[in-house]
């Protein structure tokens, strides 16, 4: 447990297996400390269809298990638990897992966002089922069908705008009357004859579980205390998205919402030797590629980092200091 590793990567959803899969194949060995419940977001989502390369569609969980074997089969190893304790404060930097500590040189930190839920007893059976997070990942199989969406803010917006492509009608269901929305999203949404808003309501249940897909809300009126019921396809939970940082603020930079911020084009923080890839930096794009993509770039910023101090022992064009 004493060895100090050239890479340790914190995360195992995109970003964290495609950082491994970069660095193991840059002989970095990296160990990857993927979670208790590793996969991230992806494994609460059914059909993924715009991930490139799955020409036909594939399972978000199956899509995970080929993530973690690609980096495999180049020799990343896998601890499948949560890391509770990190100390970037003195080289080699220290990662532990309960009372077992791992040493390494440099970190990069892939922990993902979660999307907030509403914590109702039917959504979680519904997921991937008529509830989703993500109408970009799933607006398309909602074609000519109904659909609610949850949330005031601009993710509400957004995502009820963009659902409009699809769905015959978007009902958006806010608690409050007053919108947190920016002015011009709330205008757009608003202006959109399929979409409606019903407010202060708040959604009691999610309808469907003995069906196995979703059919219907139960709201209920927060002024009038009134129940009804909203037939819908799917329910898009918009209440907005909290990243994995709880571990790492004290140490690395990070903004008001708790999200990494890294070095502009880079995936660097505050901390040298330490990285951060993925939805734990991003709050904009947040797709599986575009995690992929960073995890990626944190392996090169890594390898490079490593090659520069000349602790990588492989040293190659590509593990050159940038200019
Ligand atoms: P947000 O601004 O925090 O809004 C979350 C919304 O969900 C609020 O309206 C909130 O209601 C509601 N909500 C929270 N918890 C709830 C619960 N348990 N039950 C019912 N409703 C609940 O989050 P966001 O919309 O994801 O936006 C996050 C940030 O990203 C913002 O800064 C936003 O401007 C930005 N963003 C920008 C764009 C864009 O410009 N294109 C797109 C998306 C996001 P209350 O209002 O009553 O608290």
């Amino acid at each position: 447990m004493n060895e100090t590793r050239e890479l340790i990567i914190i995360g195992g959803g995109p970003a964290g297996y495609t950082a491994a899969l970069y660095a193991a194949r840059a002989n970095l060995s990296p160990l990857v400390i993927e979670g208790f419940a590793w996969g991230g977001q992806l494994m609460i989502t059914s059909d993924v269809e715009n991930y490139p390369g799955y020409a036909d569609g594939i399972l978000g969980p199956q899509m995970m298990q080929d993530f973690r074997r690609q980096s495999e089969r180049f020799g990343a190893e896998f601890v499948t638990d949560d890391v509770t304790k990190v100390d970037f404060s003195e080289h080699p930097f220290r990662v532990s897992v309960g009372d077992t500590d791992y040493f390494s040189e440099s970190v990069i930190v892939a922990t993902g966002a979660s999307a907030r839920q509403l914590g109702l007893q039917t959504e979680r059976t519904l997921q991937g089922k008529g509830v989703s997070y993500c109408a970009v990942c799933d607006a398309a199989f909602f074609r000519e069908k109904e659909v609610v969406v949850v949330g005031g803010g601009d993710s509400a917006m957004e995502e009820a705008i963009f659902l409009t492509k699809f769905a015959s009608k978007v009902t958006v269901l806010h608690r409050r009357a007053e919108f947190r929305a920016s002015p011009i999203m709330f205008d757009r949404a608003r202006a959109n004859e399929k979409i409606e808003f019903v407010t202060p309501v708040v959604v009691e249940e999610a309808l469907g579980a003995e069906e196995g897909k979703l059919t219907a809300v139960r709201i209920r009126n927060l002024e009038t205390d009134e129940i009804s019921e909203i037939p819908a396809d799917g329910l898009f939970v918009a209440i907005g998205h909290d990243p994995t940082t709880k571990l790492f603020v004290d140490q690395l930079d990070h903004d008001e919402a708790g999200y990494l911020v890294t070095q502009p084009g880079s995936t660097a923080t505050n901390v040298e030797g330490v990285f951060a890839a993925g939805d734990v930096v991003d709050h904009v794009y947040r797709q599986a590629v575009t995690a992929a993509g960073m995890g990626s770039m944190a392996a090169l910023d890594a390898e490079r980092w490593l090659a520069a101090r000349d602790i990588s022992a492989e040293r190659s064009a590509l593990t050159a200091p940038r200019a």
